[in-house]
């Protein structure tokens, strides 16, 4: 492990402390989205102390942070935000309905918040970025406080047509994102009503089931999702040279269901895999593999070690990542990092080039699932 503050990718200390204008309704939803998992997770757990904390009420919170996680990682990040692989309207109405049930915010500013994230990482612009807000020991722990949770009361949403023109002209991407709190509350419901079946009717199993399935279960992901942003650009291995202080934090890789390996998410921005080497386990890599198998997703990216059927199957062109690196990205292995090269880690799959405006047109026949996104480069660095 290297320090957050030493070494390559080190950022400086931030000047700005807040935006100058404050987006009032997205901080009392700040307020909603962070505040009543809290709440429900401690009711939780007074509840297991005096009711105990039964077989149904573990398996909802699994199967639910389980759907959900994946919902937010391979939907919400990779498909979404990335297109890193393509799907047709129905398994993206299942994807969005997934990543909304995380309660984590409507499906166009989850995407816009990230796509700000990769065009500004680190620097000012950054939505999330954990860089310190002062000097000293205070600065850091006020920057990284920003970077997992503070940055909710300080985001401002006028960007989101901007840093997500493909979203915002999707009929189904926004029909998903207009019924956002409906699967919010479907996600609290389900769990409710399979935890009254399992317990035979009772009261308790459908309070259990909103509780543990719910509630405790959106706390989890939440801080699991934050902490990528918070600890992914503090504490971790370097293997690649990016231009941030992304890492790979190992020991968050199964509960992020891959998210975790965010240097090298940030290295190759546009690949269904964040797995670079047999060591590092990738559970919604796995999933996005299992469904292409199965015809469900199609055209995804993979390092070119791991991708499947290197066939003519799928001979559509893919649209552009709106992230792929400039060719002189330095995102490559670094000769001088800190942790020992893992012997069988490939060299990372080159990158789509560049595409021309042209080609890059939006599609006359629009279907909502494989929009052609921008480019937004020429916002970062
Ligand atoms: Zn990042
Ligand atoms: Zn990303």
């Amino acid at each position: 492990m290297s320090s957050a503050r030493t070494g390559a990718g080190q950022a400086p200390p931030r000047t700005t402390t807040a935006p100058a204008r404050i987006d009032r309704q997205a901080r009392n939803l700040a307020w909603v989205t962070v505040g009543v998992p809290t709440l429900g997770t401690a009711a939780a757990i007074v509840f297991a102390a005096h009711y105990g904390f039964t077989w149904i009420d573990a398996l909802l919170l699994v199967v639910m942070y389980a759907i959900t996680s994946l919902g937010v990682e391979g939907g919400f990040h990779r498909f979404f935000s990335h297109r890193s692989f393509a799907a047709g309207p129905v398994v993206t109405t299942l994807w969005g309905i997934a990543g909304s049930m995380a309660a984590q915010g409507p499906v166009v500013f989850w995407v816009a918040i990230h796509r700000q994230h990769h065009a500004f990482t680190d620097k000012d612009g950054d939505p999330h970025s954990p860089r310190a807000l002062g000097p000293g020991l205070a600065g850091r722990l006020r920057g990284f406080w920003h970077g997992h949770v503070g940055w909710l009361f300080t985001v401002q949403r006028q960007d989101w047509a901007r840093r997500a023109p493909d979203m915002v002209r999707d009929r189904l991407v926004m029909r998903l994102n207009q019924y956002y709190f409906v699967w919010v509350l479907a996600g609290l419901a389900l769990p409710a009503l399979a935890g009254w079946l399992l317990s035979g009717g009772t009261t308790h199993g459908a309070v259990g089931g909103l509780l543990w399935g719910g509630l405790a279960r959106i706390f989890l992901l939440d801080h699991v999702t934050w902490a990528v942003n918070s600890i992914g650009h503090t504490i971790g291995h370097r293997p690649y040279r990016t231009r941030d202080t992304s890492r790979n934090v190992a020991p968050l890789a199964a509960i992020s269901v891959g998210g975790s390996w965010h240097n090298n998410h940030h290295a190759r921005p546009s690949l269904a895999h964040n797995r670079h080497n047999l060591l590092q386990i990738d559970p919604t890599g796995a999933v996005i593999r299992a469904l292409d198998a199965l015809g469900l997703v199609h055209d995804a990216r993979y390092p070119d070690r791991m991708r499947p059927h290197p066939t003519t199957r799928h001979p559509t062109p893919h649209p552009p990542d709106p992230h792929t690196p400039a060719p002189d990205d330095p995102a490559t292995p670094a000769p001088d990092n800190r942790t020992t090269p893992t012997p069988d880690r490939p060299e990372p799959a080159p990158e789509p080039a560049p595409r021309t405006p042209e080609q890059s047109a939006p599609a006359p026949h629009h279907t909502g699932h494989a929009p052609k996104p921008v480019s937004h480069r020429e916002e970062g660095s």
